[in-house]
């Protein structure tokens, strides 16, 4: 049986006991117990009796007056719109439902108290045909306490439903919630021929901060940012946390491509503002990604994947920025995808070797150290030169283990020249600011030197403005300053990479002691007939020489170059003219401590052209 059979049994029972009590009212001796009677007296649900014709009450059972308050004498000088109201209807719409009650429909209506308040009953009538006249017949049950249970569990289905479709730390709607709501959007926009736009939101370097400040900082700061982006757009945008950094941002029905680049800007900028965090001010940017509907995506998986590309792409360009979607990014995106999966075979197969080009004294053409440069054999293609796969190796940490490897191929390969009695040279190797930031530089060093042999000041660590200066911290709070200087301890030498591409604040070259400049090749390139290169060289050399820093020449090609160089005091320098990186094995006749012979050396790299960089097939991945 269902609830609805249940309560029309019960509902008939009760009746046609009060139906019965009616009938057989002087059958029984006052004496005797009549069971209809007790049944009506007795029922836990209020009973009423109503004339057809009239709507005057008859009768009601001692549970209703009591629910009521009323006295039998009170209720039946009552009319029926005293005793039941309903909030939706008018009382002329409610007496006419009484009139015609229809037994397995209940209605919901409230009871009004003798003291004025009101109870929540369930009324269901019926038609009686007795044989002197019709009467209704009315069983009420008081349902408040149900309602208010019902009422409870509604507001506990609300508050699940919230947290799931919402995200705990920042009170923002997650990807359950988008998962929910975008296709409906997008189908509103295609019924409207709207334009949508998804933008996808990723912090930049955020991962940093919880590394070195710890998860409750970079809480707060998601929540910081959360608000941030939240106030820049409109209340009718969606604002979605996907996890971690990550956020989507949908802008429903845009005007025209003006009105996303304009909110992505401003987005943009609202985060670029220091966010103040225990009373500090914490530096993040945001990189955005944006995919149009209907252009670049019919539902929500390509809209969300496109703008997830677009948004790599923006990170590409620098990061805090944001990139429109266009087809050719997917393909960007793919290389970049292969690159990293079949960068980590590489790794494991040892397809990453290590080459070897000159840094020359430029006055007295001798070997005074050399550079370790990474590079990838692809088989069947040859070596794929680092700029092709080093961001990629960054972005997804493989720079750490590659890192790695080349330091411990660098003190082999010095441990094997000593042994083969040839002039030790100190050798450079370049570190991104990742393994600065996230590997224990100092004490990688001290186990290869002890294990092989080596000083550790036979080691020059190339680092990059960019690496160097940035406000860097490690994972243990160290900053990028105190881990250099720790390396400088060791006896390590320091040397700035590419100085003048870019961003270097000159009194950091003081305070950190650099021991060599390396002036990027862009400025060596046209130093003979360019003279504001000429002038921006000769202005590096000569602070240098206060600063006792070294400096060295990038990309030395030419006769005249190297004639200009020495002019203007620049003691050292490498580049083809001198020598391209080669292999391992052709290293030793760059240490014997002799002057290189450069018209000997020069043809020799004619000869040997096919194993330098200069004669690369680069790997179409
Ligand atoms: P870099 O440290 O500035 O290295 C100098 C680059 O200039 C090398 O490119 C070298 O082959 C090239 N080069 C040298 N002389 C000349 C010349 O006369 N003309 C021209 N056009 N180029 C010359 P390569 O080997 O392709 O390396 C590119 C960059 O990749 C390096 O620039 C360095 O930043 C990075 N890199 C190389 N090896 C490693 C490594 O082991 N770890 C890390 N993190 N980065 C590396
Ligand atoms: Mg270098
Ligand atoms: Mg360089």
């Amino acid at each position: 049986m269902n609830q609805v059979e249940t309560a029309l049994a019960a509902v008939a029972a009760a009746l046609s006991i009060a139906i019965a009590s009616i009938r057989k009212i002087g059958r029984f001796s006052q004496t005797t117990v009549d069971p209809c009677r007790a049944g009506f007296e007795q029922s836990p649900n209020g009973i009423l009796f109503v004339a057809a014709d009239t709507l005057r009450i008859l009768d009601a059972n001692p549970t209703l007056l009591r629910t009521l308050g009323y006295t039998r004498e009170e209720i039946l000088r009552l009319d029926l719109s005293r005793v039941f109201t309903d909030p939706g209807e008018n009382g002329e719409a409610l007496l006419r439902k009484l009139r015609d009650p229809n037994p397995r429909l209940p209605l919901q209506l409230n009871q009004i108290c003798k003291n004025g308040s009101l109870l929540n009953v369930e009324i269901r009538g019926q038609r009686l045909d007795l044989t002197s006249q019709q009467v209704l017949a009315f069983t009420t049950a008081d349902v408040s306490v149900r309602r208010k249970v019902e009422a409870q569990l509604l507001e506990k289905q609300q508050h699940l439903d919230h947290l799931a479709h919402h995200d705990q730390l920042t009170g923002l709607p997650n990807r359950h919630f988008l998962a929910a709501h975008l296709p409906t959007a997008i189908e509103e926009a295609r019924q409207t021929s709207a334009i949508m736009a998804v933008l996808f939101l990723d912090l930049d370097r955020f991962k940093h901060i919880n590394d070195t400040r710890g998860h409750e900082t970079g809480d707060k700061l998601l929540k910081a940012v959360a608000q941030r982006i939240r106030s820049t757009v409109r209340t009718e945008d969606v604002v979605v946390r996907m996890g971690g950094d990550e956020f989507i941002v949908v802008l429903k029905s845009v005007r025209n491509f003006e009105q996303v680049n304009e909110t992505a800007g401003r987005i943009n900028e609202a985060l670029s503002a220091p966010v103040p965090v225990d009373g500090r001010p914490l530096v993040t940017t945001v990189s955005i990604g944006v995919s149009l509907y209907p252009r670049d995506g019919a539902n929500m998986g390509e809209l969300l994947r496109h703008s997830d590309t677009a948004m790599y792409q923006a990170k590409d360009r620098g990061r805090n920025n944001f990139q429109l979607f266009s087809p050719g990014m997917d393909r960007k995106l793919k290389e970049r995808m292969a690159i990293e999966t079949s960068l980590r075979n590489a790794l494991q197969r040892k397809q990453l070797d290590v080459f070897y080009q000159p840094i020359m004294d430029l006055h007295s053409n001798r070997v005074v150290g050399l550079e370790s440069l990474l590079r990838w054999k692809v088989p069947g293609q040859g070596y794929l030169p680092p700029e092709k796969f080093i961001a990629v190796a960054e972005d997804t940490g493989l720079i750490v283990p590659i890192g790695d490897m080349v330091l411990a191929r660098v003190f082999a390969d010095m441990a094997r020249w000593q042994g083969a009695g040839h002039t030790p040279v100190p050798v450079a190797v370049n570190i991104s600011a990742v393994q600065l930031q996230r590997t224990n530089l100092p004490a990688t060093l001290v186990k290869l030197a002890r294990e092989h042999g080596i000083r550790p000041s036979m080691l020059l660590l190339e680092l990059t403005e960019s690496a160097v200066f940035e406000r860097g911290e490690s994972r243990s709070g160290e900053s990028n300053e105190d881990a250099v200087s720790r390396l400088r301890e060791l006896g390590v030498r320091i040397a700035i990479d590419d100085f003048g591409k870019g961003y270097s604040s000159l009194s950091y070259l003081k305070r950190w002691r650099v021991d060599f400049l390396k002036i990027d090749r862009s400025f060596v390139r046209d130093l003979v007939t360019d003279a504001s290169d000429l002038a921006i060289v000769s202005a590096i050399i000569a602070m240098a020489r206060h600063l006792n820093i070294k400096v060295v020449a990038e990309g030395i090609e030419g006769w005249q170059q190297l004639e200009k160089l020495r002019q203007i005091g620049c003691g050292l320098g490498q580049g083809y003219l001198f020598a391209k990186p080669v292999p391992e094995d052709q290293c030793q006749r760059y240490l014997t401590g002799e002057p290189l012979d450069l018209t000997v050396e020069q043809e020799r790299q004619v000869s040997d052209f096919g194993a330098t960089t200069g004669n690369l097939k680069v790997a179409s991945t």
